[in-house]
């Protein structure tokens, strides 16, 4: 345990609005102990003159980085979705542990430079190219707990439990042979995955039955107890073809087959949740769910837009998440979530809060449903979190100048990764001038991988 740790901001974005001379005091686990505006500086030590909480990306597939921009090349019918999925599949035949375990840690590094502080893995490639267990059955699990060791993000850990391949039970395609797990073979997987944990500080796990698609209700409710107080994700109504497939199956959409069917609350968490119509998007805002968007990916993929103003506005909560990692950045996830409204409703600031930028509601917003979709019991820069902080680079020329209030709109709708500076986890400063400090190493890890698996 380190002791005792004191750091100050100038200012620092805090629950309720932007704080002045803030002292931050953290135990030696890295848990903030106390935040104090308007406070003396003294010997802590000096974060910046901007400091912002740390945000989740609570939707992550982290091998599919090493994929990103693969498939944008036009084939021979219609492209889809489920054309990208095919080169999935053809790529994932390549991947052995140590290739994952590489690609996760640049994923886990490049988040940490954007401004993302604990990576919610949604995690389904589980066993060897045959589609057999590996010896130890979490041994994918336990790649991606030490690409979070390496590079000290955050991590909730969330094992995939993927057993058939459309409604009803149908049986798994070839394709989805390194996914595949029965009830029985996925708590083993759950019990190894807890082992690699043990030991990283800070570390949760929940479980993520894949999608409607891919598990049946009758084995969700299976697995729930698994789950223990963690969060409990999945993939719902993300494409057109998911909600017809499911209306043929059993006359119900995915949402509202999903809420009917399982006792969804606040630990869990809807992602893309894209196709609803205006009575799901209620009843899932009052549920409790977090929705878990990626935007960027959403749109590289074709799935449509989400009904972010109707959700908001009956309450709903969402986080935000990188999920394909086309693209990994903050900054760029968000702008593109209020973008999407703009375009399909020729408005400006349509997500914004009273009394606050649209940059600035969104990020707030994100970061505490993100907290929630990970399993933290309180989010932002207050007693009780992770001392996370991301330091703005003030001399940025998208930030310089600006009044305090307008810097978060301004990195979000102007700026990106390269305006964070500095990204604290816990109190240990891991990207220091916009630089991961492993990031050469982490690069050339990657790049070698890489070099092995393209043909
Ligand atoms: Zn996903």
């Amino acid at each position: 345990m380190d002791p005792v740790r004191q750091f100050f901001a100038d200012n620092a974005l805090l629950p309720h609005g932007w704080g002045r001379d803030v002292l931050f005091t953290v135990d030696g686990s890295g848990l903030l102990t106390d935040v104090s505006a308007g406070a003396e500086r003294g010997a802590a030590r000096h974060l910046g003159r901007l400091v912002v909480p740390g945000m989740a990306n609570l939707h992550s597939h982290a091998f599919q980085r090493a994929m990103a921009g693969l498939a944008e090349q036009r084939g021979d019918s219609a492209d889809s979705f489920w054309t990208w999925r095919r080169t999935l599949y053809d790529f994932l035949d390549r991947l052995t542990p140590d290739d994952v375990e590489a690609i996760a840690a640049l994923v886990c590094s490049e988040m940490l430079e954007a401004g993302f502080t604990t990576l919610g893995e949604f995690h389904y490639l589980h066993h060897d190219p045959a589609g057999r267990p590996y010896d130890d059955i979490g041994e994918m699990a336990g790649r991606i707990a030490a690409a979070a060791a390496a590079t000290g993000i955050g991590l909730t850990l969330l094992p995939v439990f993927y057993a058939h391949g459309g409604f009803g039970g149908a049986p798994p395609t070839d394709g989805q042979r390194r996914f595949i797990n029965d009830p029985d073979g996925f708590a083993r997987l759950v019990e190894s995955a807890g082992q690699h944990l043990d030991g990283l500080a800070g570390a949760r796990m929940g479980i993520a039955p894949h999608s409607l698609r891919a598990a049946t209700v009758e084995e969700i409710g299976r697995i729930l107890p698994l789950a223990g107080d963690g969060p409990v994700h999945i993939h719902v109504a993300e494409q057109t073809q998911e909600v017809e497939d499911c209306l043929s199956w059993c006359g119900r959409r995915p949402v509202e087959y999903l809420l009917d069917s399982l006792p969804v609350d606040a630990r869990w968490c809807a992602i893309h949740a894209t196709h609803m119509t205006p009575a799901e998007t209620g009843a899932l805002a009052r549920s409790g769910a977090v929705a878990g968007l990626c935007p960027e990916t959403e749109a590289n993929l074709g799935d449509g837009l989400f009904d972010a103003p109707r959700f908001l506005a009956a309450g709903g909560r969402f986080g935000i998440g990188s999920d394909s990692h086309i693209h990994i950045g903050l900054a760029e996830e968000l702008r593109l979530l209020e973008y999407g409204q703009r375009l399909s409703l020729r408005g400006r600031n349509l997500l914004c809060d009273p009394g606050a930028g649209t940059g600035e509601s969104l990020f707030r917003a994100a970061v505490s449903g993100g907290a929630r979709a990970v399993g933290q019991p309180v989010d932002g820069l207050q007693a009780g979190q992770r001392a996370d902080f991301v330091v703005l680079d003030e001399s940025h020329p998208s930030l310089a100048g600006r009044p305090v209030e307008r810097m978060v709109d301004s990195w979000i709708f102007a700026g990106d990764r390269s305006c964070v500076r500095d990204v604290h986890v816990a109190g240990r400063r891991v990207v220091a001038d916009g630089r991961h400090l492993a990031r050469d190493l982490i690069r050339s890890g990657y790049a070698r991988v890489m070099a092995g698996i393209i043909r």
